[in-house]
This record gives C-alpha cells, sequence and structure tokens, in this order.
C-alpha cells in the first residue's frame, strides 16, 4: 500500500494508460489503442493539473495569497472543478463563470467544493461582455483582490502537460519495450500517434512539444466539433449550408483561437458532429468499462477514423507495435444525467 498523502492535490496526475484491446480488434486494428485516462485525477479531469500548476505558479509570484486573493475564472466547467477544488483545499474564495449548456452535474460540484458559479449564454460571442470570458473580466475589476488565471492564455496551462501529462505517457509506454513477459506484445516503445481534443489547446500543444522531443515522428490529430474554427486548414471549419454552429460537446471547440493552442503542435486534425462523438462514448463505457465524458467520445471518433483512413492505416493502424495514444479528457460523472448517457443510449439500444 501506498504511503499516506497530504492532500487531495497529491491526487492529481499520474492517471493510467489503458489498453483498448477489445475496442482495437472490434476495429480490425493490428495497431496497440491506449487511453490516457484522465478521469483519475482527484477533481475527475485533465484540468486539474493545469488549475494546480497555474495557482502555485502563481503564489509563488505573489500573485496569489491564500485567505485574501479571489479566483475568478471562466471555464467550460473542468478548469471550474479544478480550481474549486485548489481552492478548497488551500483557502481561496473562488467564482466560475460558465456558459448555459454545461452540464447541471459540473455546477452541482463546483457549489459542493464552496465555489460560486454564474452562468452566461451559450450563444454569446468570445468578446462580448456576456460571454464566460467577459463576465470573468469585469468581475475582476469589480472585485477587489480578484484574480483572473486564465487559462486561455497562460503558458502554465500546456507547460502542466509539458511537464507532467507527456512524461507519464513517455514513461509508461516505455514499460511496453521492456517488458520481457510471454504476453508482451510488439511495441515501439515510444507514442507513435497522440489523438486529443482542443479547446484552449493548452492539452495538446504541451504534450505535443514534449512528446515531439522523445519522438520527433509522431503524429499528432487535434480533435474540433463541427461549428468551432480551431482547426486547420480553415476550410474544415466551413458549415454546410444551414446548418447551425452550435453543438452540444463539452469542452473542446471555440469561436476564437485561444493564445495557448500552438497550430504546428498539430499535425492532422478531424472535425466531428454530437451523434458520432456520444455514440463513441456509450460505446467505449460499455465494450472497455471506461466511463469517459463525452469529448472522450469525440476523441475515440476521431482516432479510429484517423487510423481506418487509407494513410492512417497504413503508416500506424495496420502496423504491429506502433502505439496510439487517445487521451480521454474527463468522466462519466459529470454527465450522469445527460440525455445522451440515459434517452439516446436507451433508444441506441432498441434499435
Ligand atoms: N475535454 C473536456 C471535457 C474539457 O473540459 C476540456 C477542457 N476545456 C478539453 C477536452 C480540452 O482541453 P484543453 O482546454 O486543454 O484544450
Amino acid at each position: 500500500m501506498a504511503a499516506p498523502v497530504d492532500s487531495v492535490l497529491s491526487l492529481i496526475g499520474s492517471t493510467p494508460l489503458v489498453r483498448l484491446d477489445k475496442l482495437a480488434k472490434e476495429e480490425g486494428l493490428k495497431c496497440n489503442l491506449y487511453a490516457k485516462v484522465e478521469a483519475f485525477n482527484a477533481g475527475g479531469s485533465v484540468k486539474d493539473r493545469i488549475a494546480l500548476r497555474m495557482v502555485e505558479e502563481a503564489e509563488s509570484e505573489g500573485r496569489l495569497i491564500p485567505g485574501k486573493s479571489v479566483l475568478v475564472e471562466p471555464s467550460s466547467g473542468n478548469t471550474g472543478i479544478a480550481l474549486a477544488l485548489v481552492a478548497a483545499v488551500k483557502g481561496y474564495r473562488c467564482i466560475i463563470t460558465m456558459p448555459e449548456k454545461m452540464s447541471m452535474e459540473k455546477e452541482n460540484i463546483m457549489k459542493a467544493l464552496g465555489a460560486e458559479v454564474i452562468r452566461t449564454p451559450t450563444e454569446a460571442a468570445h468578446d462580448s461582455p456576456d460571454s464566460n470570458l467577459g463576465r470573468a473580466s469585469a468581475l475582476i475589476k469589480e472585485i477587489p483582490n480578484a484574480v483572473m488565471l486564465n487559462q486561455y492564455d497562460n503558458p502554465n496551462n500546456p507547460d502542466a502537460h509539458y511537464y507532467t501529462t507527456a512524461p507519464e505517457i513517455i514513461a509508461s509506454l516505455a514499460h511496453t519495450a521492456q517488458s520481457l513477459s510471454t504476453f508482451a506484445r510488439p511495441s515501439t516503445g515510444l507514442c507513435d500517434v497522440l489523438v486529443a481534443g482542443a479547446g484552449t489547446g493548452g492539452t495538446i500543444s504541451g504534450l505535443s512539444k514534449r512528446l515531439q522531443e522523445s519522438n520527433p515522428d509522431i503524429l499528432v490529430v487535434g480533435v474540433d466539433p463541427r461549428g468551432s474554427v480551431l482547426a486547420r486548414p480553415e476550410e474544415l471549419n466551413k458549415l454546410e449550408e444551414g446548418e447551425s454552429d452550435q453543438y452540444k460537446i463539452e469542452g473542446i471547440g471555440y469561436d476564437f483561437i485561444p493564445g495557448v493552442l500552438s497550430h504546428t503542435s498539430v499535425h492532422h486534425w478531424i472535425k466531428t458532429s454530437d451523434p458520432t462523438s456520444f455514440a463513441a462514448a456509450r460505446r467505449l463505457i460499455r465494450t472497455e468499462g471506461i466511463m469517459c465524458g463525452g469529448s472522450s467520445g469525440s476523441a475515440i471518433h476521431a482516432a479510429l477514423e484517423y487510423l481506418k483512413s487509407e494513410e492512417g492505416a497504413k503508416k500506424f493502424g495496420q502496423v504491429e507495435g506502433k502505439n496510439v495514444v487517445v487521451l480521454l479528457a474527463d468522466g462519466i460523472r459529470n454527465y450522469v444525467s445527460a440525455p445522451w448517457l440515459t434517452a439516446e443510449a436507451a433508444e441506441e439500444k432498441q434499435q
């Protein structure tokens, strides 16, 4: 048994890399398919890593003082939960602005952790005073000692992944090359393909930078919902005539390019839709027992689409020993009452 830890903040990071053998077999893939399961972080998502790092770096610079400073941050929920968790443990007041479309579960969790939650209209453009970013920017002027760590521009966002998530993936995969077990499968020992969604872009940019240092030949695939503008080339973001730019998937996609998203870090983009993303999340839960959230479904769908494409199959999907890592950003806890997990899942079962 491991030694006791000082607080739950020590339970951020060191998440597992899990083989998706059943899924890979169903899809006829020869490569090794893995999920980096970020729901195992203390606050339940990949964003715990950035919240902890942004707060601790600001504390070391003297920008944040426990018991005095007030954390104000716009979020699609997971950074909000993560900051609320860090704020609870360290003793900060915390206010999160979050668009209406994000789940009630996220709001309830933040409130349980003692944070205040302000909902903002989902349709408000990022530069409107009514958006979550606009409301947070106004609040830091009104509230004494308020600080916005600003995940969209804060270098500690990608750095959290450069210094923690990526080295964990590299170390986990290094084991696969060294294993002498009779069950050992062929493995390059490297991360050959990374697939991750982009919201702020911090996860994919930080991971890409560090993973490329250990494998310059890595292919980094970014996942962006239809209706968002993050993908490149820009033609990918064009909508069909009459198609809405609104989507239900939470946590990925934006109507502007955040400062921490480095487009040069992403080699290939795949656009995803709500129905295929939710169906992929339900499939992962059912077949592998990995209780992921909706954006993880987008990432899984995109990974399979790429690995089954002509280029993807030839270079990776049909090559024994290649390691493909899909980052699963959060878990089912944030969506237990969401229609995609309940009503739509029941409909799917009947078909
Ligand atoms: N999926 C979910 C569920 C998220 O909350 C986020 C964070 N917005 C992401 C993916 C994307 O992470 P990042 O902001 O680092 O691009």
